[in-house]
């Protein structure tokens, strides 16, 4: 049975298994096409590509791009852009200086909670430069501060609790317009994010599009068969492109599977080929 994952996590960012130990499951998963969508950092393509010429499985340049409007976060992925074009690297660089500037504060309310931590050894354990608070949480589960991270985002770190600090986030237009620079498509990941359904969610896209969205994550792990029958109808009452992908994180999520999600995930490869097509089409335009 053959599927395509276009939302995974490694090493490169928050997950807890390298592009290659990622590329391994999802041959196992009968996955014939994926794309790493590092929060952040595109650092894991290379790993990926190797690992993937060796098992016949085709890399789509992915990332994922953390964004903010108004009181929800959105976050937007990127398709088949160069994912070497300089303007692009430096965005994103600029994006993981951010990060470095919040973690130190969340850092800092964990401290004063009376926890025992310090931004080192957040760094070296993360052992990336797209650092995150899942990162934070497995420092806590290491010195045993929390059971799991969820444990950890739950008491300390989710929005709402004590150590949590809201970070300075592009608007979705900018990393929308990013991505497109690069030649890519861009994509609202997880729409449930966005917080509303409905006819606020066609309004949030509607406006999105203007700004050059191109696609919507229609099939995700969480998703419920409504949710995904409702995404599939907006999609196409928008003409957006559907995509689908697990959300893998390795360990940071363990009920999450490449290329299954929680059992029920079945991201066809039919998707492929309009999503290379509309990239191909802004690399033209
Ligand atoms: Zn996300
Ligand atoms: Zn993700």
């Amino acid at each position: 049975m053959s599927r395509i994952d276009l939302h995974l996590h490694t090493t490169h960012s928050d997950g807890s298994l390298s592009p290659a130990e990622v590329l391994r499951l999802a041959h196992n998963a009968g996955v014939t096409a994926l794309a790493i969508t590092d929060h952040d950092i595109v650092s894991g393509i290379p790993d990926a590509i190797a690992a993937g010429a060796e098992l016949g499985i085709e890399i789509i340049p992915g990332v994922e791009i953390s964004s903010s409007i108004g009181k929800s976060e959105l976050h937007i992925l990127g398709y088949c852009m160069d994912w070497q074009s300089p303007d692009l690297l430096r965005r994103l660089a600029a994006l993981r200086v951010s990060r470095h500037t919040r973690n130190p504060q969340i850092i800092e309310r964990l401290r004063a909670l009376g926890l025992e931590v310090t931004y080192e050894e957040v760094r070296a354990l993360a052992g990336t430069d797209s650092v995150g608070r899942p990162h934070i949480a497995r420092l806590l589960i290491e010195k045993k501060y929390v059971s799991s991270a969820k444990d950890a985002f739950d008491r300390y770190l989710a929005e709402g609790r004590p150590a949590y600090v809201a970070r300075d986030l592009p608007l979705p237009a900018d990393a929308i317009a990013w991505i497109r620079a690069a030649g890519g498509v861009a994509v609202l990941a997880h729409p449930t994010w966005a917080k509303v359904s409905g006819e606020g969610l066609n309004t949030l896209l509607t406006a999105l599009k203007t700004d050059g969205l191109g696609g919507l994550e229609v099939h995700y792990s969480t998703h419920t068969k409504r949710q995904t029958t409702e995404y599939l109808d907006l999609a196409k009452r928008l003409d957006l492109l559907v995509t689908g992908g697990s959300d893998f994180h390795g360990l940071t999520k363990p009920d999450i599977e490449v290329g299954t999600g929680r059992g029920g995930l079945k991201v066809s490869e039919k998707l492929l080929a309009p999503l290379k097509k509309a990239a191909l089409h802004a690399h033209h335009s």
